[in-house]
């Protein structure tokens, strides 16, 4: 039975960790905190292909959400996942950019519609305000929002039930290896582990975990800023993008908020209160564009940092240059989580590359 450690509890590596499992790998989890303290406990969280260019990178990110479609299914039941679409209110000034976009995401075989803010807000969402009727909106109707924790913990679940071990609030401080093969880890605690392979799932702090390598993985990482807000009842029932402000609900009483214009101010902070101007920024804005949250009240705000590979391409797979060390780490990590796990078990298990991911390989980055 091979025997695999994933380093890091957040989407990617539970989503990595339940289909190893799920295929007879023997599967330790070691998370330096908790399932989800990381950039999945962060997030916007919102599945989509929309926002992504260019074609290989949009394809895989299709994939993605296809891949939450068949998860649905295949479990009989999801609590996290919640469909009912993406809107984007179009910027006048957008609209020809937006035109040119709608148009190549279509000849793709992507799923977008134009409608009128008059018809958005008597079709899907009662509770928009808008300056004229006549705004244009893009809906992209297979679009979703996760409930990122409830997925991690879920997947985690399963993965022990099928035999795997979750090791929280333990850091891995060291790979070893012998004649160029990944042979166990040691844990900050003292523990070390006999392992056949291992999988980097370590999100922002990938870097460090392949530096125990002594490999070069540069990131560009960047901060961004979530703003969870009490609201009475469900002014909003999918994700919306306005020119000011992004919202999605988080179930009923909730709506979690975020813009780049608050991410632009954040700098190196890594913790921002809830009292934050940011914050009250986001929720200024919300009330411009959403009724009925005059009441509103900023209970939570996260600071989560981006994982992404520094050409701000996904990085999926094994590592040559060191026989049994494999990564997957990506920006869209809730989009692209549970495909990733799918696409990864199968190729430590079986060694075939999905072509896909063949784009998105490691080994296109120097490694030393
Ligand atoms: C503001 C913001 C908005 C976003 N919006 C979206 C969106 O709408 N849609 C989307 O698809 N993506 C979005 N993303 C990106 C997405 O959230 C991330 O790509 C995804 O959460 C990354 O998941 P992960 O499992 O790779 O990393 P993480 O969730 O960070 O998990 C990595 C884990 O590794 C652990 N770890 C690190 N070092 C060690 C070590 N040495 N030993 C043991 N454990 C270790 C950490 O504690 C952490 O729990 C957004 C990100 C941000 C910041």
């Amino acid at each position: 039975m091979l025997d695999v450690a994933v380093v890091g509890a957040g989407v990617v590596g539970a989503s990595i960790a339940w289909r190893l499992s799920q295929a007879g790998a023997r599967v330790r989890v070691i998370e330096r905190s908790r399932p989800a303290a990381g950039t999945s406990g962060a997030t916007f969280a919102w599945v989509n292909a929309s926002a992504k260019s260019p074609r290989d990178y949009f394809e895989l990110n299709l994939a993605g959400l296809r891949e939450y479609q068949r998860l649905v299914e295949e479990l009989g039941g999801a609590p996290w996942y919640h469909p009912g679409g993406n809107l984007v209110w179009v910027a006048e000034d957008e609209l020809p950019a937006m035109q040119r976009r709608v148009e190549e995401l279509c000849a793709w075989g992507y799923w977008a519609e134009w409608r009128t803010a008059r018809e958005v807000q008597r079709d899907l969402e009662p509770g928009l305000r808008f300056p004229d009727p006549a705004t244009q909106f893009v809906f992209y109707p297979e679009e979703a929002w996760i409930d990122v924790p409830l997925l991690v913990s879920t997947l985690l679940e399963l993965a022990r039930s099928a035999g795997a071990e979750v090791i929280e609030d333990d850091p891995v401080v060291a790979i070893e290896t012998a004649s160029g093969q990944v042979r166990g880890l040691c844990l900050e605690s003292g523990a070390s582990l006999t392992v056949d392979a291992v999988v980097n799932a370590a999100g922002p702090w990938a870097d460090q975990v392949a530096a125990l390598l002594c490999l070069p993985l540069p990131l560009a990482p960047s901060a961004g800023l979530v703003v969870r807000v009490a609201v009475s009842g469900e002014p909003i029932h999918r994700v919306l993008h306005t020119p000011v402000v992004n919202v999605r609900p988080e179930g009923p009483g909730h709506v979690v908020l975020h813009h780049r214009d608050a991410d632009a101010q954040i700098g190196d902070r890594r913790a921002v209160e809830a009292g934050d101007p940011l914050c009250w920024m986001l929720l200024e804005r919300a009330r411009q564009v959403l009724d009925g949250i005059e009441g509103a009240e900023v209970v939570g705000a996260a600071v989560g940092v981006r994982p992404i590979p520094a050409d701000g391409r996904s990085c999926i797979g094994a590592v040559p240059a060191v026989g049994g060390y494999y990564e997957a780490v990506t920006h869209s990590g809730v989009t692209l989580g549970p495909l990733i796990g799918r696409l990864l078990a199968q190729e430590i298990l079986t060694g075939e590359v999905e072509s896909i991911a063949a784009p998105f390989r490691p080994d296109r980055f120097p490694r030393g």
